[in-house]
């Protein structure tokens, strides 16, 4: 399969809608030692940096880049916006208060989803366990029928994260 070969391109476009965030989180804690607390109930909501993430989760800029790149025929920038798009949908499904604007800059209007990935007040407990389901599941079919090599190095370590707290409250459990 073709797509195959776009294997860094799709991995690099799943993970770019969460780049900024990482940058954000290592700023605040490493650089200028805000605590957790603050970061996640103030800090996170500053202006300056909501506008930073959120430019890496604008459907509207995928969607512009994703027409130059079909014009340009340049299939791998393609899978790649393609990629991030899908990311971006999926977290306007699942967030509240801590959603992204993902229609600037046309619009800073940001969807408040009745369905949390993380709140237990809405449904994150349930998103949660259908996280982990999909997870395991992708990682299992990464592992043993489409995966590029790399890929299921990937997939091997996030089959083991994923069950590493299952085999922790086990040992727990047991004891
Ligand atoms: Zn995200």
């Amino acid at each position: 399969m073709r797509w195959r070969s776009h294997w860094v391109a799709i991995t690099g476009g799943a993970l770019i809608p969460d780049l900024p965030m990482v940058l954000f989180y290592l700023t605040e804690r490493l650089v200028l030692g805000t605590s957790n607390r603050v970061i996640w109930s103030t800090r996170y909501f500053d202006p300056a940096w909501q506008g930073f993430i959120d430019i890496f989760n604008s459907l509207p800029l995928i969607g512009l880049g994703a027409y130059i790149a079909w014009r340009a025929r340049a299939s791998a920038w393609l899978a790649f916006l393609a990629s991030m798009a899908v990311h971006s949908l999926t977290d306007l499904l699942v967030h509240r208060e801590d959603a992204h604007a993902h229609f600037i800059p046309l619009s800073s209007w940001r969807f408040i989803s009745p369905v949390s990935y993380w709140d237990p007040r809405y449904y994150g407990g349930l998103v949660g366990g259908f996280e982990l389901v999909l997870i395991v599941g992708g990682s299992a079919v990464l592992l043993t029928c489409y995966g590029h090599r790399s890929w299921r190095v990937i997939a091997g370590v996030l089959l083991f994260l994923s069950i590493l707290p299952a085999f922790y409250a086990l040992s727990v459990w047991i004891r």
